[in-house]
């Protein structure tokens, strides 16, 4: 008998992931939220050099991807 699949226990997920500023080069940390989907984006200001980044997170069952892309590459 085999388990559908589900997803992992809350516990597992990671709580906070980093990504590189494209502007400064600083590595940011940031919370995550995992019960606001699979795959979020969202704008959020560097604490460093106060450029906005376009934060992308995706969920690969617990373990969260993030990345950023300067908010300029858009226009
Ligand atoms: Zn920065």
């Amino acid at each position: 008998m085999s388990e559908p699949d589900r997803d992992p226990p809350p516990e597992l997920f990671d709580n906070d992931g980093s990504y590189i500023c494209d502007s400064c080069g600083e590595e940011i940390v940031i919370p995550l939220d995992p019960v606001a989907g699979h795959s979020q984006t969202f704008v959020e200001d560097c604490p460093v050099c106060c450029n906005p980044s376009v934060i992308h997170v995706d969920w690969e069952g617990a373990e969260a991807r993030v990345w950023a892309e300067s908010e300029q590459d858009r226009f």
